[in-house]
C-alpha cells in the first residue's frame, strides 16, 4: 500500500472520495471522459491496491496520478470465528478508524452484515455501537471494500481454492451473498455514500439481495422513495409507543412513530416485497402481549413482516437490557401471528465472538458516547 509519506504529503486517498469528488479531482488528469469510470471500477470492483495496478492507463498517466493520489482501502485487522461458523472481521481504515463486518453462513446463502459509519451518533440505549459514540461516515469505496475483502478472504479459505479464483470475487452471481446494512452506523445518515455503494454492489448482485436497516430517518426515506431501484428496507421499531421508543431511541423525538408509519405507508414497494419491522425484545420493557397487540395496530395496512430479536446483552448496556425467556418470546411471536403478521424470531449467531447485532464494536477505542460519559461520571472527555 502506498499511503501518505508524511504529514506534509497532501496526496488524497482515492478510496475515500465520493463519486462527485472523484470525478472533480481526477478530471484534470484525464484525456477521455470514459477513463473516470474505468478508474472508478478498477478501484471499487477489481479492488486494485495501487495506482500502478491500473494497467489500462498509460505509465505516464499512472505516474501523474501517483503524485496527487494514493490508494488505501480498509484492511482486515482481526478475524474471529465462532463455533457456528459466523465470522467477525475488524477492519482498519486508512485513518486508523475501525469498523466491523460479519460473515454469517447459512445452508442456502451467506449473509454479510456491513457497516456504513465508523461509530454511530444515535445513542440507542440497547446498542453497543451507540455506546461507543459517533464516528465518521464511510465512503462508498470503504463500504464495498468490506464485501470484497470478506468474499476474497472466505474464498481463499475454501478447500481447493487458488488465489487466481479469488481475484474477481464480485463476478459470480450464484455465489453472491445477501448483504445487510446492519453493522455499525445509521445508513440513512450517510445516504449519498450508501447509494453509491448500492450502485456498485448491484452490478453483481440483485437489489433484492440487499437490505438497508434504519431507525427511520424520514427525509432520507423520502429520498429513497424516489430512487429508480431500491434495496429491501428494514425498520428498527423496537417499541410500540412513543414514550417507550423515546426512552430507548432518542431519534424518535425527531421522527415520532405516527410520522414514521405514515412515511412507510407511502413508501413504494416492489411487487412481492414487504418492509421488515425489526423488534428487539427486552425483558419487562416491551414484551407483553398487550405490546404485541399495539404493534399489530400500528402496522395495520402496511405491507410488513416482523422480525423479533431477543436482545443480546452486553456489559456496557446494563442489567435491564436482557432478553425475555423463550416461552415469552414464543407467546409474543404467536400473538403477532394471530393478528395476521408474518413473524419470525432472529436466531442468535456469533455470540461468543461478540458478532451478534449491537455488539459490534471498535475494540481498543475509548468510549465517547453520551451514555459512556454518563456512566463514567462525565470524566471521559
Ligand atoms: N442504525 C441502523 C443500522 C444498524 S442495524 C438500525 O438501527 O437499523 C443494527 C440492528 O441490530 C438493528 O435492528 C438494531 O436495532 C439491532 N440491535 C442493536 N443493538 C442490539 C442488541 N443489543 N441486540 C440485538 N440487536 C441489536
Amino acid at each position: 500500500m502506498s499511503g501518505p509519506l508524511s504529514a506534509a504529503d497532501t496526496r488524497r486517498n482515492l478510496v475515500a472520495l465520493s463519486r462527485a469528488d472523484f470525478d472533480r479531482e481526477l478530471a484534470p488528469f484525464i484525456d477521455r471522459p470514459y477513463r473516470l469510470n474505468q478508474i472508478y471500477l478498477a478501484l471499487h470492483r477489481r479492488g486494485v491496491e495501487s495506482i500502478d495496478e491500473i494497467t489500462e492507463l498509460s505509465l505516464r498517466l499512472r505516474g501523474e496520478l501517483a503524485q496527487c493520489f494514493f490508494i488505501a482501502a480498509p484492511r482486515i485487522a482481526e478475524r474471529r470465528l465462532s463455533a457456528d461458523g459466523t465470522c467477525k472481521y475488524l477492519l482498519r481504515l486508512h485513518d486508523s478508524a475501525t469498523i466491523e463486518a460479519v460473515d454469517i453462513p447459512s445452508e442456502e446463502r451467506r449473509t454479510l452484515c456491513i457497516s456504513s459509519q465508523a461509530g454511530c451518533a444515535l445513542a440507542c440505549t440497547f446498542c453497543v455501537t451507540g455506546y461507543w459514540g459517533a464516528g465518521r461516515d464511510l465512503s462508498a469505496g470503504e463500504i464495498v471494500a468490506q464485501v470484497r475483502l470478506i468474499n476474497r478472504e472466505s474464498r481463499s479459505r475454501e478447500p481447493g481454492s487458488s488465489q487466481a479464483r479469488t481475484t474477481r470475487p464480485f463476478d459470480d452471481p450464484s455465489a453472491a451473498p445477501n448483504i445487510v446494512f446492519m453493522g455499525m452506523g445509521e445508513p440513512l445518515l450517510n445516504l449519498e455514500a450508501v447509494r453509491e455503494s448500492l450502485d456498485l454492489l448491484t452490478q453483481s448482485t440483485s437489489w433484492k439481495r440487499v437490505t438497508v436497516s434504519t431507525v427511520g430517518i424520514i427525509p432520507a426515506l423520502e429520498e429513497m422513495a424516489s430512487w429508480r431501484r431500491r434495496p429491501n428496507l428494514a425498520i428498527s421499531l423496537h417499541a410500540p409507543d412513543d414514550d417507550r421508543r423515546n426512552e430507548i431511541m432518542p431519534i424518535n423525538q425527531t421522527y415520532p412513530l405516527a410520522d414514521l408509519l405514515a412515511c412507510l405507508r407511502r413508501y413504494p414497494l416492489e411487487r412481492g416485497r414487504k418492509i421488515t419491522i425489526e423488534y428487539l425484545l427486552i425483558r419487562h420493557f416491551n414484551d407483553r402481549l398487550k405490546d404485541a397487540d399495539q404493534i399489530a395496530r400500528l402496522l395495520r395496512g402496511l405491507r410488513a413482516k416482523v422480525n423479533l430479536i431477543p436482545i443480546n446483552p452486553d456489559p456496557v448496556l446494563g442489567e435491564q437490557m436482557v432478553a425475555p425467556d423463550e416461552a415469552t418470546v414464543e407467546r409474543f411471536k404467536n400473538r403477532l401471528r394471530q393478528r395476521g403478521l408474518f413473524t419470525t424470531v432472529r436466531q442468535r449467531r456469533g455470540d461468543e465472538v461478540q458478532g451478534a447485532c449491537g455488539q459490534l464494536r471498535a475494540s481498543g477505542t475509548k468510549a465517547h458516547g453520551v451514555r459512556a460519559r454518563l456512566r463514567q461520571g462525565g470524566d471521559n472527555g
